[in-house]
């Protein structure tokens, strides 16, 4: 085997903060760090595994100082990447940090690629690629609930869950393949029922992984809401109440059009993405009419409906249009604005169908019932914020769609069999279904597949 280049990095964000890292790992590591640093008491690579010293960094052009240092020394194989790894902890200015990470392309480091620590992580076995994926997500996550799920799937609980499915394929796929290799002998091999029976469960159980991976999206990219309602009865107002009550993080932009405009919000720890639709009545105008058709298609794309009312006014006939619009749906959260105004809606009075539906009386004027509204959309959506048992979600989409197809494989697997094809068609449908679940976990994993991943991250990660 080829000795593997020693690389290095700059891991911390650039910008004014307290410390900065650069991290080097590879065989030679421990030799860059002896020859960048001046410390009192011995060289580096003589210190024990994971432990710290206080040292400083040398440009060896001038013998100048550039920084006092805390060196961290992990050995191999107990580190980030299983070879030895070096963490300079320095004062957290670009130009120092460059200057040591120059320094230590000088002694004989190559610049890390994105992801590179972490692929190398992978490469040596020690977390796979959905561990990977959950780094990633970790570091991106944009709300708690993500980054909680993110971390346990970091911590290799799906991964796991796959594996064990994966083999018991495998077992199937071999006594499947034992079946065909001695269909004319009189060996009694497995029954095909039985073997039926088994897919049908592994079909199951992922079929209740993908119901998780619905989730992790959620986490990950945030559950889509579109406030609708007709003009006047206080959607933009509402929409700006929610992004006051979460400013931090709150990042409105306008829609391409001028009348849907979006903004990601966080209510209760779910991430929404929350788009403000045209007011909804007869259009007068062509304009109008255009904003009609993109606040319907608006309504067919999200995840969920907010309709707002005015309580303030009894029902209008565009009301009660919309309401009829949404008659059939199940994603509504129906809001009656403007409770700070004496109320004219007789709320018993609304269709039987809306009184059905989650039905919450806020002023998005004074920013009353926003908590509720939030938990409400939460419980709406399926959305869940504690996860459910020990496990933990997949959160990309290639991770889905690999799922997806490994459960689709084994659907017809079944199918094959009740329609009394033999093992052989079913064993081909079972092999492609192990190589799609081990494309998620990385044990089947292409060249390409692992590039897409690790192209996500960032240098020094
Ligand atoms: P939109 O056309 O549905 O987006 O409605 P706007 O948000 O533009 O609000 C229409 C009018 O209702 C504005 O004058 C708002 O100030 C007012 N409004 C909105 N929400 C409330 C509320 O909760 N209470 C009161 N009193 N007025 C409100």
């Amino acid at each position: 085997m080829l000795p593997e280049e020693t690389i290095a990095a700059i891991s911390t964000p650039i910008g004014p903060g307290g410390i900065g890292i650069i991290r080097i790992s590879g065989q030679g590591a421990l030799a860059i760090a002896d020859r960048l640093v001046s410390t009192k008491k011995g060289k580096i690579s003589s210190k024990p595994s994971h432990t710290i010293t206080l040292a400083k960094i040398i440009d060896s052009a001038t013998q100048d100082v550039i920084d006092e240092v805390l060196i961290t020394v992990m050995k191999a194989p107990n580190s980030y990447t299983r070879e030895d790894v070096v963490e300079i902890n320095c004062h957290a200015g670009a130009f120092t940090m460059k200057k040591i990470l120059d320094a230590t392309l000088k002694e004989g480091a190559r610049l890390a690629e994105p992801g590179e620590f972490t692929r190398r992580a992978f490469l040596a076995g020690r977390i796979d690629l959905t561990q990977a994926q959950a780094v990633i997500s970790l570091i991106q996550a944009r709300s708690e609930a993500a980054a909680r799920a993110a971390a346990s799937q970091a911590d290799g609980q799906v991964s796991r869950k796959i594996m064990v499915l994966r083999e018991e394929l495998v077992r199937i796929a071999a006594e499947l393949e034992a079946a065909v290799d001695f269909a004319d002998e009189d060996i009694e091999t497995m029954s095909t029922g039985k073997t039926s029976k088994e897919l049908k469960k592994v079909a199951y159980e992922l079929e209740e992984l993908l119901r998780k991976a619905k989730r992790g999206k959620f986490l990950d990219e945030g559950i889509t809401a579109a406030i609708v309602g007709r003009p006047n009865v206080g959607k933009s107002s509402l929409l700006n109440a929610l992004m006051m009550e979460d400013r931090a993080i709150v990042s409105p932009y306008p829609g391409t059009t001028r009348d849907i405009v979006e903004a990601r919000i966080q209510m209760d720890g779910i991430p929404i993405i929350m788009k403000d639709t045209a007011g909804w009545r007869a259009p007068m105008d062509d304009v109008e009419a255009q904003g009609l058709d993109r606040t319907k298609k608006a309504i067919q794309a999200v995840d969920l409906i907010v309709l707002v009312l005015d309580g303030s006014e009894q029902l209008k006939p565009e009301d009660k249009e919309l309401m009829g619009q949404l008659s059939h749906e199940e994603r509504t959260v129906t809001v009656i604005n403007k409770a700070d105004l004496p109320q004219k809606m007789d709320v018993a009075r609304l269709p039987r169908y809306l009184r059905k539906d989650p039905i919450i009386s806020i002023s998005a004027k004074q920013g009353d019932g926003l908590d509720l509204l939030g938990q409400l959309i939460g419980s709406r959506s399926g959305f869940s914020k504690e996860p459910e048992g020990n496990e933990a979600f997949l959160t990309s989409a290639s991770q889905e769609s690999s799922l997806v197809n490994a459960k689709t494989r084994l659907d017809e697997a079944s199918a094959a069999h009740d329609e009394g094809f033999g093992e052989e068609i079913m064993s081909a449908l079972v092999k492609e279904a192990i190589v799609g679940l081990g494309e998620i976990v990385g044990t089947d994993a292409n060249e390409e597949i692992i590039r897409q991943i690790f192209k996500r991250f960032c240098v020094g990660k």
